[in-house]
């Protein structure tokens, strides 16, 4: 028995698990994929974070194989489940890539001896695709889900979504469309309307660290030793209160991202590939992992929103001044002269960030040849309480929460939590229909 499924946002989650359902004998025309941003033709490169793919579209495609990195998954599933759902993700976007053989493998096995005596170097598989890539796998994967007869709506938003009655409304339709499941899968630009609703059907959930810091620039020169070793390397320390790393590093064509959430501006970066996009920069995240802040989602947001001016995040260096985006325009942030405001804001936790650049200084020589722009967050709303096996909410069966709406944070942990809402849907409908299916194997 097919159901009627509705799948809030077209972003990685959504995407992956209605992929899962067409590739395993689901009736495509039951799909109904709603997202507010455009289809992956008419999506501009400024449109960081919402349309096909979502975030995960116009992304760096990092695709990290980890269980301890980008958010839960093995708590869910288990650990060997986890890994092959992950595998499951990779291979999607390998599927669709214009070129696969261009996909990148970075698989650092030791930790080299020069970052010892400040850091150490967590490692795990990265598969590196490209933004520009990106564009190109998202119009494959549409028309191919297109092919299968899975409806899209796009540039309609999801205002209400009625868990008793079962169905949604619209910004631009005074017809709700009803649904017998719903895949809740909206990512960071729908954060604030994930809380809505947890407050309004008063879900159960459990709180998160605090994910803030900065995004780092400088000339690729410096940190070349390192990128040998591992493509997105993530330098680590930590003590009691706060653990802090290099986070989604970018190289070569590496380009900073203007993220709006909540009304305020922070940054994240991509990478594109090819020669004609280079610009031998290499960006990264330095964030911080703070235990213990009381509200924390509260804390981040205050923080946040603290270190704008004039509508825009900021960015300090010694040196250099803000770069462009990959399409050659400024990118949004006040330049400040010293870090008084942001010392202010962030009080004890700056001295994490500002010590954790002072010693990369000490192992990369880079001098007063760098800059940040600040902030970078990972805001991590309370996580609402979900049965493992599927990703359901506990009180509404049919309502499954999927990626950064499940404080996911990355693609491949997004996509899985995706793939395994679409296995079980797959288990309820062939269990109706009689015919065994073990979440892996059905090929039609
Ligand atoms: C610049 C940038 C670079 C990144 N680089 C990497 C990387 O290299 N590797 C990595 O692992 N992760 C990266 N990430 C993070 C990654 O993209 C996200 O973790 C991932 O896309 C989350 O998937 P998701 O499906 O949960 O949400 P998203 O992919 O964000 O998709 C959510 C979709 O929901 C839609 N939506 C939201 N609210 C509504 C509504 N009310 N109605 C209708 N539609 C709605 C949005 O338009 C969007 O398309 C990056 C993020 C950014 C912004």
């Amino acid at each position: 028995m097919s159901k009627k499924i509705v799948i809030v946002g077209a972003g990685v989650a959504g995407i992956n698990a209605a992929t899962k359902l067409v590739d395993n004998g689901y009736d495509g025309s039951l799909i109904n994929i709603i997202d507010m941003g455009k289809d992956p033709h008419n999506r501009l490169p400024e449109e960081v974070m919402e349309g096909m793919l979502g975030a995960g579209g116009w992304s760096d495609g990092k695709l990290v194989v980890s269980t301890s990195q980008g958010g839960q998954l093995s708590k869910y599933c288990g650990e060997t489940k986890a890994l092959s759902l992950m595998d499951q993700v990779v291979e999607n976007f390998r599927r669709f890539h214009p070129k696969p053989e261009e996909i990148f493998l970075s698989n650092p096995q030791e930790e080299p001896d020069f970052i010892k005596p400040k850091f150490t170097l967590r490692m795990s598989p990265v598969w590196h695709i490209g933004s520009n890539f990106l564009h190109e796998i998202a119009k494959n994967w549409y028309s191919y889900l297109v092919d299968k007869g899975v409806n899209f709506e796009w540039e309609t938003k999801v205002t209400f979504i009625d868990f008793k009655y079962e169905y949604v409304e619209l910004d631009n339709s005074l017809e709700p469309i009803s649904y017998d499941e719903l895949i809740f899968a909206v990512g960071k630009s729908g954060i604030d309307f994930a809380q809505h609703l947890a407050k309004d059907y008063e879900l159960p959930d459990e709180p998160k660290s605090v994910q803030i810091g900065v995004r780092f620039e400088a000339p690729q020169k410096y940190f070349q030793k390192m990128i040998d070793v591992s493509y997105d390397f993530k330098l680590y320390q930590s003590d009691d209160k706060v653990s802090i790393r290099s986070f989604c590093t970018n190289n070569n064509a590496a380009y900073v991202a203007v993220e709006e959430t909540y009304g305020d501006i922070t940054y994240n970066g991509h990478a594109k590939k090819g020669e004609e996009f280079r610009n031998n920069l290499t960006n990264f995240g330095i964030i911080m992992e703070i235990k213990g802040i009381e509200n924390p989602f509260e804390w981040s947001r205050n923080v946040v929103n603290q270190l704008q001016r004039d509508g825009k995040g900021l960015y300090y260096s010694p040196s250099r001044k803000p770069g462009t985006t990959s399409e050659g325009k400024d990118i949004s942030a006040y330049q400040i002269q010293d870090l008084q405001q942001v010392r202010q804001v962030m009080g004890e936790y700056w001295d994490y960030v500002e010590s954790f650049i002072l010693d990369m200084k000490e192992i990369f020589e880079f001098s007063n040849d760098w800059g940040v722009y600040i902030p970078e967050v990972k805001y991590l709303s309370p996580e609402v309480k979900v049965d493992y096996k599927n990703l359901s909410l506990v009180q509404y069966p049919n309502i499954y929460f999927v990626g950064d709406a499940l404080s996911a944070r990355g693609i491949t942990v997004s996509g899985a939590h995706g793939i395994y809402v679409a296995e079980s849907l797959l288990r309820d409908k062939y269990h109706h229909e009689d015919i065994w299916y073990d979440g892996d194997i059905i090929s039609f």
